[in-house]
């Protein structure tokens, strides 16, 4: 082995580490933080339990609290030697009511109410509404959906002076900032709201790995975010929520433009007939596989668990299904933000997701011929044969090296059985991968020939217990080495 390997991988608490560093969950884990678990010790216990990536939720919370969390993963990443990734959920262009009378306000089928855009403490008279052109947009008819649609309402009439008169068609207690939803109104807010851009300045300044857009309605909204983050030479990665009926529509080109996609399932469930999210789920993961782009299911997952010791049947054959389904990552919400049990949360998904993998279809090759089309043509096909050698011979690692990120979005696609371990010198990229299904990601940055650069890579991996001797690598590298051209050679070793 070179000597010099510009990383070296750390060894300390080599023991305490190689019990967590062998959970074998392939579908990854993703967690916000919040309350629950923010300081350094209980974010190294989720780590501890299963936790590949972490949230940021921006949302709530402020920046100030935000730096010191991202501190603590960054110190838990390096005392252990681990590339747990970080994702900024930006709120997008979420609407709310303002503060109601009392925090309460009992509203009943038949009643007539009127929303404005001029701040006020909402009564039955009027309520404040955060959307200036509310009037401007809806159409007589139109629903309006109050509190993940608890409360609903029907548009009336458009008052001249910006007021918006509703009928109250499902009745309920509204209390302050509860957000709406208007699933059949084009709304014309911008894709980042201000505060967006300020939580987006924030997220690029801390070098976050990736960036979640909240509501995204086609793909303009996310060529808005690729600049915003290209004119700052940011690499975060970005990934579309889901959650609106026009995403829905221009669900392709979405796909195409954004790095990865997150099944948004709570508003999702609003904008929608809820009983069509179980088939969009579906799609939208055969989809994401097909493009090989990450793709995580949120919301709901283990929600009981939220202040219950064991989840209920259904939240288990849920978490089940999304990983059959061939979901890149499931998502916890609240049940690690502010739930009273986030690492049991998160020990019992990996458990549900570790039993299902034992019957998984793994080597999903067949389904994803490489297109001829494509601009990847040559390295897919490569990527393509990798694991289908791998499966014939059930070796015992895929190992591929990446700059840009595709190799290994592309070998992970596949789903192949056999562990797939990725090398590159992007440490961004190193992170970003913790999100991608079944990767295990190094860092590594010499360059001396492809040869050296696999015995090195088989090295590495025997250290750290992954190999032994007489294992079977199957490897994909590029030469030239320096020229760092897409991947072009596939390579099988027996493990000395
Ligand atoms: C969702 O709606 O499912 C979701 C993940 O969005 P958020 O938690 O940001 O509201």
């Amino acid at each position: 082995m070179s000597k010099e390997i510009s990383q070296p991988f750390p060894t300390k608490q080599m023991d305490n580490k190689a019990s967590f560093e062998q959970l074998t969950h392939r579908t990854k884990i993703v967690a916000t933080v919040g309350p629950a678990c923010d300081t350094y010790d209980k974010l190294l216990e989720l780590v501890h339990a299963g936790v590949n990536v972490f949230r940021l939720n921006f949302s709530h919370g402020s920046h100030e609290d935000k730096a010191q969390i991202i501190q603590h993963i960054r110190n838990l990443n390096e005392a252990e030697g681990l590339n747990i990734s970080i994702l900024g959920d930006l709120q997008g262009p979420k609407l709310r009511v303002g503060e109601i009378e009392n925090n309460a306000l009992k509203v009943e089928a038949g009643d007539i109410l009127t929303f404005t855009n001029e701040k006020c403490v909402g009564t039955m008279e009027r309520i404040y509404v955060s959307y200036p052109n509310l009037a401007g947009d809806v159409k007589l008819g139109n629903i309006i959906l109050i509190d993940d649609g608890k409360l609903e309402v029907k548009v009336v009439d458009i008052v001249r002076n910006g007021d918006v008169k509703v009928e109250v068609t499902l009745g309920g207690v509204l209390s302050s900032k509860k957000g709406i939803n208007l699933p059949d109104t084009k709304i014309s807010l911008p894709a980042l709201t201000d505060k967006d851009i300020e939580d987006l300045a924030f997220i690029i300044d801390q070098q976050l790995d990736w960036v979640a857009l909240s509501f995204v309605r086609n793909v303009k909204d996310i060529v808005i975010l690729r600049s915003k983050l290209d004119d700052r030479k940011s690499k975060a990665k970005i990934i579309a929520k889901i959650e609106k009926p026009e995403a829905i529509a221009n669900i392709r080109d979405i796909i195409v433009e954004s790095d990865a996609i997150m099944i948004a399932r709570g508003d999702l469930g609003v904008e929608m007939p809820v009983e069509k999210v179980p088939m969009i789920q579906k799609n939208i993961i055969r989809k994401c596989l097909h493009r090989a782009k990450p793709v995580i299911v949120a919301t709901q997952m283990m929600e009981s668990m939220i202040d219950r010791v064991k989840p209920n049947r259904s939240e288990i054959t849920d978490v089940a299904n999304a990983v059959l389904e061939g979901t890149d990552a499931v998502m916890l919400s609240g049940e690690t933000a502010t739930g009273q049990h986030p690492a049991l949360v998160v020990q019992t998904m990996v458990k549900i997701i570790a039993e299902v993998e034992k019957d998984y279809r793994y080597n999903r090759e067949e389904d994803l011929k490489p297109q001829p089309h494509s601009p990847s043509f040559l390295s897919d096909a490569i990527c393509y044969n990798a694991c289908k050698i791998a499966r014939d011979v059930s070796a015992d690692a895929v190992i591929g090296m990446t700059k840009s990120g595709l190799t290994a979005f592309i070998l992970s696609s596949y789903r192949p059985k056999s562990p797939l371990y990725i090398f590159s010198k992007e440490q961004s990229l190193i992170n970003q991968l913790s999100l991608s299904w079944g990767v295990k990601a190094f860092y590594y940055a010499q360059e001396e020939s492809l040869d050296s650069i696999i015995k090195d890579q088989i090295q590495i991996l025997k250290e750290r217990r992954f190999l032994k001797s007489g294992d079977i690598v199957v490897n994909t590298g590029s030469t030239p080495v320096q020229l760092h051209v897409p991947t072009n050679v596939l390579k099988i070793t027996k493990v000395e």
